[in-house]
């Protein structure tokens, strides 16, 4: 038998041994890091590499789309929402070297998550902000992230929220330059668009629909375009109280095809604001059954119910009032309907008779064009439950596919 002392021997001779192999694994993680992460680059360079990250965005001045690339590492942009869209919309921001990325969600990855883009599944537990700022930073150590691990929804958030996006731009104490909305309900949205109307800060809606084959994005500049609240039925169908479709057992659809095209749609109008090229799109829906792209424009509500929406419209007819008048030549482009060589045809998803008889702001869509969803004439804003109507929830499922 071994003696005390023996034994007092053998486990320093273990914990030498340990301390021995903690090292060697300490030193084989950092040599890991330091080849996973690259240092820090502080100018972008357009030189054609095989180290240099930016040399395909520097290619687009060359190519004459973009005048001044770099300018992108001078803009903080802020997502709600780190979800299908969220995730991705972040991602792309980071390899395209945005300035700052702010992120915000309450949600942790879970597995039921795996079928969309981002996340993997050794995240599973972790929350959403704390897993995406980890492997952002791993893409692209250049990109400064600030997250924020709550919903945004409750009172106490919600101020820290606009505090956030109002003085937490890439200079402290400046706003961000633009909130990104990718968020999956109803609640969310209004509380963006609310902080968004007081503060006067330009932000992008984005929606997939609860049954994954339609989408849309929707720059919001307060004011002088539509707010949420100024024509909410673009997005989601108000007849359907949302916890409801929270039971267990129940759940929306998803497609990783529809939230790639989607977040994709978003960062690109995302890139054409800050950078200014191309055409920024205002409204922009996706439907996946016809590959149909319905494009428009719409003007603010003057019976909005967002005082603060109603307020920034008196200012910008203020500000207009005080430009010169610029004429502006519209070219009406003309929708044919008749069949021609293609066989092209434009479809409208909800028919006229339910276009009637849905109430609320509606707007003036031209032809080939209109809502993705329409409030039924019932007063939705009552705030109807599923377990309050007739109708079970698979029927009114069923009625959102047929829409
Ligand atoms: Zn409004």
């Amino acid at each position: 038998m071994a003696t005390v002392e023996e034994l007092k021997l053998r486990v320093r001779e273990l914990e030498n041994e340990l301390i021995k192999c903690k090292q060697k694994q300490n030193a084989m993680e950092d040599a890991h890091n330091q080849a996973l992460n690259r240092p820090k680059i502080d100018k972008m360079s357009a030189e054609v590499v095989d180290s240099n990250p930016y040399s395909r965005l520097m290619a687009l001045k060359r190519m004459g789309i973009v005048e001044d690339y770099e300018k992108i590492r001078t803009f903080s942009v802020a997502v709600v929402g780190v979800g299908g869209v969220g995730s991705v919309t972040a991602e792309m921001l980071t390899r395209c070297g945005i300035g700052k990325l702010m992120l915000f969600d309450y949600d942790k990855v879970e597995l039921a998550n795996m079928n969309r883009l981002f996340f993997q599944p050794h995240q599973a537990g972790l929350s959403k902000v704390e897993a995406a700022e980890h492997t952002l930073r791993n893409i692209n150590p250049d990109v400064a992230f600030e997250t924020h691990n709550y919903n945004i929804t409750t009172l106490e958030n919600f101020t820290h929220f606009m505090d956030r996006i109002s003085r937490g731009g890439l200079e402290d104490g400046m706003p961000v330059d633009l909130v990104l909305s990718c968020v999956d309900n109803f609640e969310a949205r209004m509380a963006i668009n609310t902080a968004c109307n007081e503060l006067g800060q330009i932000w992008m809606e984005s929606g997939v629909s609860e049954n994954a084959v339609s989408g849309h994005i929707q720059l919001i500049v307060p004011g002088e375009t539509a707010c949420f609240a100024c024509a909410p039925p673009l997005v989601v169908a108000a007849n359907i109280d949302e916890k409801t479709l929270k039971r267990e057992g129940v759940c929306a659809a998803s497609l990783p095809t529809t939230m790639g095209v989607v977040a994709g749609l978003l960062v690109q109008n995302v890139l054409k604001y800050l950078l200014r090229f191309g055409t920024v799109s205002y409204y922009l829906g996706y439907n996946a059954m016809q590959d149909f792209f319905p494009a428009m424009t719409m003007k603010a509500n003057p019976q909005c119910n967002d005082r603060h929406c109603r307020r920034q419209q008196e200012e910008y007819k203020k500000k207009e009032a005080t430009q010169p008048k610029v004429e502006v030549v519209q070219e009406e482009e003309e929708v044919v309907h008749e069949d021609n060589e293609w066989g092209i045809q434009l479809v409208s998803e909800v028919s006229d008779s339910e276009l009637q008889a849905a109430t609320g702001a509606r707007p003036d869509l031209p032809e080939g064009i209109t809502v993705a969803y329409t409030i039924p004439a019932q007063d939705a804003a009552a705030g109807d439950t599923v377990e309050e109507t007739e109708q079970s929830l698979e029927d009114l499922m069923a009625q959102m596919r047929k829409l």
